[in-house]
């Protein structure tokens, strides 16, 4: 009987010894996994920072050439110091569909969008 008792609380102890293992693996492996996401959270934001740096960097060269021609392109719509339309050479003033007089940059904006 003594005998039977001493196989039982050996298995319990085995059982009891692999529960401890299996938890403290259980343990490692959270821990593990908590150190990697805590890692990573800074990480994967440095990460999405610089692609959003370097994707923000790269648009002024893109669109910095037709921002400079419209520019260009604008500053030819003036009155001139004659007094004429920098763009056309009209001496008159231009005027909108309802006969009001509008500056040669609005009159000419539809020209100056199509060159661009
Ligand atoms: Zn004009």
């Amino acid at each position: 009987m003594s005998r039977m008792v001493l196989r039982v609380a050996q298995i319990v102890g085995v059982l009891l010894l692999a529960g401890l293992a299996i938890s403290v693996v259980v343990g490692l492996v959270q821990w593990l996994l908590g150190a990697a996401l805590i890692v990573s959270i800074p990480l994967g934001a440095w990460w999405l920072y610089r692609r959003v740096k370097a994707r923000d960097g790269a648009r002024p060269a893109v669109t910095g050439r037709p921002a400079d021609r419209r520019s260009e392109l604008e500053s030819r719509a003036v009155i001139d110091a004659a007094g004429r339309c920098g763009w056309c050479g009209s001496a008159g003033l231009h005027k909108d569909e309802f006969g009001f007089p509008v500056t040669p940059l609005t009159y000419h904006r539809a020209e100056i969008d199509a060159m661009l």
